[in-house]
């Protein structure tokens, strides 16, 4: 885009290169969403303002292409593999200055408004949201610092060692909450930035504000936009689900445009390789990950620290299910919100007008994230009159310790009690067979009611219908 208006500008067809001042040049004097998006009615027709111009000229400029090329990877074994990489290059484009103009003007049209509209959007409503902070939010602007790579302090040892030298996982994080902003950084030796990694790096964070902040209800979280890992539907089945379990009852994710700048983030994380280096200057080894956490901690440091586990990446893995709803468009999206297990909905912008409520602004759509994998379908689940054998086999929820489980009824005693086999629960909403059978007699009151087949959601877990699962926990 900016070669194209660096070419027309030097050719003095256009009066300024900067395509800011152009896309507002074509826009209504107070430009709304629907001017930048090129779907207000007043001023979706209007035309760049040219100089005179030949037309016919011919000129030169460069244009970014996207193109896929074929490389090949040496694995570990020492094979090789042919793997696709996208790569975006620089091309030189020829034409005339009537052609470049239009094409200019055709794309600064289809993604300058939107994309200048959407930096400027999301960038001043979560400074908003930040700057309105109070108890019962907690607002968490992340992101994955560049890896630190482990070093020796000894230079010998270091050539020694080659380029076997480890790296370590940064994931930053810039809480603001009731009484302040802290900086949370967590290390860990596992190399994974997906879905599974963010949120065993998440956990560690949320668990802590959790602790400090008991009252906090609802979770804003702010990440990247562009980071696919950030926008894929695993990041967003996990968000419908581990906030709940750490005891948030609403989530928000929302996404900045591409091009927005250094985050607050990215300080967190030169400041921990700063640290770091710092320890290794005084002759400390920092052979991996663990090390560069424990020497860490032994430091003064503003940064709350924590170590997240390979184990602990593996775990989230297991919570995924076999199949996720798919979103189409991901890429336009810059909100996410969930405010039942289970369940997000999504719009092209954040919007924060109801707080703490949800609004329905720039048309929140909603998904239901976990598709069940199999069964029939259910039918809502019925309080029971009375207890009769008709009941065996039958799934129900029993009260155990005040707590609600799911089970099978295995048997109906001839006093009404039931004996029901129980699964045990992880989470909210997420349920287990235990490795012994739980299978006890309960007295005919212990019985909630009856309920479908909780479904499957990982080869492991089941989930009862999380508008069920609600009801029964706003009984209890
Ligand atoms: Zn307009
Ligand atoms: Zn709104």
């Amino acid at each position: 885009m900016q070669f194209m208006a660096n070419r027309l500008f030097y050719h003095k067809v256009i009066q300024t290169s900067k395509l800011t001042d152009l896309i507002l040049s074509i826009t209504c004097a107070s430009p709304t969403k629907e001017c930048m998006y090129r779907e207000c009615e007043k001023c979706k027709e209007r035309q760049l303002a040219t100089s005179a111009y030949d037309s016919a000229e011919g000129t030169v400029w460069f244009q970014w292409k996207s193109v896929v090329e074929e490389r090949e990877k040496k694995k570990q074994d020492g094979t090789k593999e042919t793997i696709k990489v996208h790569l975006t290059t620089k091309e030189k484009v020829h034409g005339t200055l009537k052609t470049l103009l239009e094409d200019f003007s055709t794309t600064l049209k289809a993604k300058m408004g939107r994309h200048v509209h959407n930096i400027c959007h999301q960038h001043a409503s979560l400074t908003a949201l930040k700057d309105k902070r109070n108890g019962q939010n907690i607002v968490l602007h992340i992101d994955f610092a560049e890896n630190y790579v482990c070093k020796y302090g000894e230079e010998v040892q270091s050539t020694f060692y080659g380029d076997s030298h480890k790296q370590t996982t940064l994931h930053t994080a810039v809480a603001h909450t009731a009484d302040g902003v802290v900086s949370l950084c967590t290390l860990s030796a596992c190399m994974r930035h997906d879905p599974a990694a963010i949120w065993a790096h998440l956990k560690k964070v949320l668990a802590y504000l959790k602790e400090k902040h008991m009252e906090a209800t609802t979770l804003h979280v702010i990440s990247d936009g562009p980071t696919t890992q950030y926008r894929s539907k695993k990041n967003f089945f996990f968000l419908s689900q581990i906030p709940y379990e750490m005891g948030f009852s609403r989530v928000t994710w929302n996404f900045l445009e591409a091009g927005h700048g250094k985050g607050p983030a990215d300080g967190v994380g030169a400041a921990v390789k700063r640290q770091a280096d710092a320890i290794v200057a005084k002759g400390i080894d920092l052979p991996n990950a663990k090390m560069v956490y424990e020497q860490l901690m032994n430091q003064p440091s503003s940064i709350k620290l924590m170590y997240v586990s390979e184990e602990e990446v593996q775990e989230m893995d297991g919570v995924l299910p076999d199949r996720l709803e798919t979103i189409k468009g991901t890429m336009a999206i810059h909100q996410i919100v969930s405010t039942e297990p289970g369940e997000i909905a999504w719009r092209v912008l954040s919007c924060f007008c109801q707080e703490p409520n949800t609004c329905q602004c720039y048309g929140l759509k909603k998904v239901q994230m976990s598709l069940p994998s199999s069964g029939p379908s259910t039918s809502g689940s019925q309080p029971i009159p009375n207890v009769h054998t008709g009941l065996v086999g039958r799934w129900c929820i029993v009260k155990y310790d005040g707590d609600p489980y799911p089970g099978i009824v295995i048997d109906v005693g001839s006093d009404s009690c039931l004996l029901v086999k129980t699964m045990s629960r992880v989470g909210i909403n997420r349920f287990f067979w235990p490795m012994r059978d739980d299978v006890i007699w309960y007295r005919p009151e212990d019985l909630i009611r009856m309920v479908p087949e909780p479904v499957p959601v990982t080869k492991r877990h089941m989930m009862l219908e999380p508008s069920i699962w609600k009801e029964i926990f706003n009984e209890m």
